[in-house]
């Protein structure tokens, strides 16, 4: 059995941006799995530009984007094993570790003082919407038309409706558009769009595709292959309004509509999930319930912006190295909970006194609100307040906790984040 201080599971961004923290210059023994034969993740085959502006101060593609981090991990001595794929994952009484197999090496453990999980998350699939009608071929995923077309040079269709404005498929309605294919509309459950505004501006308003707002699929016509698709409008409850039903003919029918932590490794550890973000439970050092088991990036919950899902990853790849050198917190946490108008926090629970000097809670909201404030009350003092002109659920939000006005209370017992006017 092979040892290291610290293993991550998963190659992309996250694990990657982990890895080299955890590193620390070479002070410590880390390993990364990744399945698949390359490094990168997700980031792979999101050939558009756009990412890197908070990190590096210029636009990357997503290829460019990762390879940076996977250059910075081969220089920084990290151990990447590729072709395999983890098990399972557990933290026993002689500390944590992994399981994994590959082809070169099969069924092998390793053991860690502290093991990442960076594992990313999966699109929700055609079973999860129950629309009416025959399962044939041409419904896909966004991202699963994002890998045949920017990845494997295939076309998925011609004539296409998108259901979802999530960020992938905004991003798809363009890039069909330039491959040639024509875009009918996006139709969107929701009165907002659940995408970056950025995306709605440059990926469709700019190409001249209808955003249909409060609109769903309603029927799937086609035995063998799609031939057309029913949209109608819905009420405010998101129940289709009869006789509102439009038939766009159609070759594919892509879905966007959502994405969620990829939790298997994470549920089999017996991590404590959260309802709100379908991810781990974690304290401000990233450690979920199991002492020892880290998370970050989009297994914790969904992120907008690969840039984020860096700084969170360089945090919980330190926190993890600290933890495998011996280091523990106080032992006493307190809770950090959702308030009025606020979906899900991250973290959920805050060592006061290891806390850094700043600590930012990255949150989304539950509806659109304009002219609101993001305040963090803890025993109804005010300790951090943030102004919004807009808010909206597609768009990630952070707040910054200060240790100094946390310590400054005297002894706090739970902080709570939500709008005030
Ligand atoms: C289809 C799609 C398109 C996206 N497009 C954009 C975009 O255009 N712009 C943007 O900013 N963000 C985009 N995102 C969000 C993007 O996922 C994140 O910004 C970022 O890639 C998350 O990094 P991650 O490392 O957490 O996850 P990922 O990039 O998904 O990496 C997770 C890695 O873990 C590996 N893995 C999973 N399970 C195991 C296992 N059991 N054993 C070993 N390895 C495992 C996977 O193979 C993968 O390499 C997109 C997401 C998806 C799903």
């Amino acid at each position: 059995m092979r040892r290291y201080d610290v293993v991550v599971v998963g190659g992309g961004p996250a694990g990657l941006a982990a890895a080299v923290a955890a590193r620390a210059g070479g002070r410590r023994s880390v390993a990364v799995v990744e399945r698949d034969d390359a490094l990168g993740g997700i980031l792979n085959q999101c050939v558009h530009n756009g990412f890197g502006l908070v990190t590096f101060g210029e636009e990357l593609t997503g290829p460019e984007y990762a390879a940076r981090f996977a250059d910075a991990a081969r220089e920084a001595g990290v151990e990447v094993l590729l072709g395999s794929m983890v098990l399972d994952v557990s933290a026993g009484p002689e500390g944590p570790g992994v399981t994994c197999v590959s082809a070169e090496r099969g069924v092998e453990r390793l053991a860690a003082g502290a093991v990442v999980l960076a594992t990313g998350c999966r699109e929700r699939p055609a079973g999860a919407l129950g629309v009416p009608g025959f399962r044939p071929a041409g419904v896909y995923t966004a991202g699963c038309a994002q890998r045949m077309v920017n990845c494997e040079g295939l076309l998925p269709g011609r004539e296409v409706v998108i259901l979802g404005s999530g960020d992938i498929g905004l991003i798809m309605a363009r890039r069909l558009t330039l491959e040639g294919a024509h875009v009918a509309c996006v139709a969107e459950l929701m009165p907002y769009s659940s995408g970056l505004k950025r995306n709605v501006v440059q990926c469709l308003d700019d190409f001249g595709i209808p955003l249909l707002l409060s609109h769903t699929v309603t029927r799937v016509e086609g035995r063998w292959r799609v031939e057309a698709v029913e949209v109608s409008r819905v009420d405010g409850a998101g129940r289709p309004v009869p006789g509102t039903g439009v038939r766009y003919p159609c070759d594919t029918l892509l879905l966007s509509v959502g994405l969620l932590p990829e939790n298997e490794l994470s549920r089999a550890a017996g991590v404590e999930l959260s309802p709100a973000t379908r991810g781990p439970v974690v304290d401000d050092s990233l450690m979920t319930s199991v002492p020892g088991i880290f998370a970050c990036g989009n297994v914790l919950h969904v992120h907008d912006l690969v840039d984020y899902v860096s700084q969170e990853a360089a945090r919980a790849g330190e926190c993890a190295g600290a933890w495998a050198d011996g280091a523990r917190g106080s032992g006493r946490t307190v809770p950090v909970t959702a308030g009025a108008g606020v979906r899900s926090v991250v973290p959920q629970r805050v060592d006061v006194a290891r806390m850094p000097d700043e600590l930012v809670v990255r949150l989304r909201v539950n509806g659109v609100y304009e002219r609101r404030a993001l305040v963090a009350r803890a025993g109804g003092e005010v300790v951090a307040r943030r102004r919004r002109d807009i808010l909206v659920p597609g768009e990630m939000e952070q707040v910054t906790l200060r240790r100094e006005a946390l310590l400054g209370l005297g002894g706090v017992d739970a902080i709570t984040i939500g709008l005030e006017a």
